[in-house]
């Protein structure tokens, strides 16, 4: 796995003066609102260096990785108001777990109910025994949202993340991600894994989400009542039945989806295209 920035990223945060910079754009940035710049005599006067030289030295060293100057102005570059959003939302802790929100659904695999939980800034959708779907979700939503609407963001989110992962982009780092079919694990017997060469994370996905922005199987699904942009992913799982491996290189997967007592054979590549498609 390698992770070129990783220690040019930690050396430009080690410094104490680049830390004041940094500091004094993201307060003005996330704390105080309105113009998110600042000139140079604005940030030297909140850094607590009485060293203009030193200051302009680390305030250069910073420039174009986390820093832009436009004209006399300097603000976080985009990639350092994103650090600043994940820091912040990294470690704030709500200082409560979100009670266990029941789904008023049971689980595909065992009629056990079917809850989401919150733990560590990720939301999971599962029952007791069976994991489903999972999303990091920002502290704030647990704090600020009502049940209904953060189950409804979540799902958004995952419909979003599914999309995202189906056409080999990593939903954590926008990285590009590699593909493989694993065909032994117990509740899943066909299952895609994305491995992410830039931050190590592996999404998965079943057969059928990697089909379900194709107009074919949208329509499917559509003339039996279910508009699948209004459906939460995990809601679809009991329209997921058999699947099988038709070619293990390429990877393709024939799955069955039925809806309504209807069946539609949908072999699939894993990377979001169909490669046929037949009703029953
Ligand atoms: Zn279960
Ligand atoms: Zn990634």
């Amino acid at each position: 796995m390698s992770r070129p920035g990783i220690e040019s990223g930690l050396d430009l945060l080690s410094n104490d003066t680049r830390f004041d910079i940094l500091r004094a754009l993201a307060r003005q940035r996330f704390e105080e609102g309105g113009v998110a710049h600042m000139t140079f005599t604005e940030l030297f006067e909140s850094v607590e260096t009485g060293d203009s030289g030193n200051f302009n030295y680390h305030l250069n060293r910073l420039i174009d990785r986390l820093v832009r100057k436009e004209g006399e102005h300097y603000r976080l570059t985009y990639g350092g108001v994103q650090l600043f959003s994940w820091l912040q939302a990294a470690t704030y802790a709500p200082g409560y777990e979100y009670d266990v929100i029941h789904l008023e659904q049971s689980c595909p695999f065992c009629d056990k109910e079917l809850t989401a939980t919150y733990e560590e800034g990720h939301m999971d959708i599962g029952c007791e025994d069976h994991w489903l779907l999972g999303a990091y979700v920002h502290p704030t939503w647990i704090e600020s949202l009502p049940v209904d609407d953060l189950i409804h963001q979540v799902s958004l989110m995952l419909q979003n993340d599914i999309e995202l992962i189906a056409n080999g982009i990593c939903p954590l780092c926008s990285g590009s991600l590699e593909r493989f079919l694993q065909t032994d694990e117990e509740e899943y017997p066909n299952l895609y894994h994305y491995p992410c060469s830039q931050c190590g994370a592996e999404p998965r996905l079943r057969p059928p989400q990697t089909a379900l922005h194709d107009v074919r199987v949208e329509e499917f699904y559509r003339e039996r009542g279910v508009e699948l942009h209004e459906t939460a992913p995990w809601q679809l799982y009991d329209t997921f039945h058999s699947s099988r491996v038709i070619s293990e290189d390429p990877p393709h997967v024939e799955c069955e989806i039925v809806v309504d007592g209807d069946a539609a054979f949908v072999t699939v590549d894993g990377l979001g295209s169909i490669v046929s498609y037949d009703e029953a």
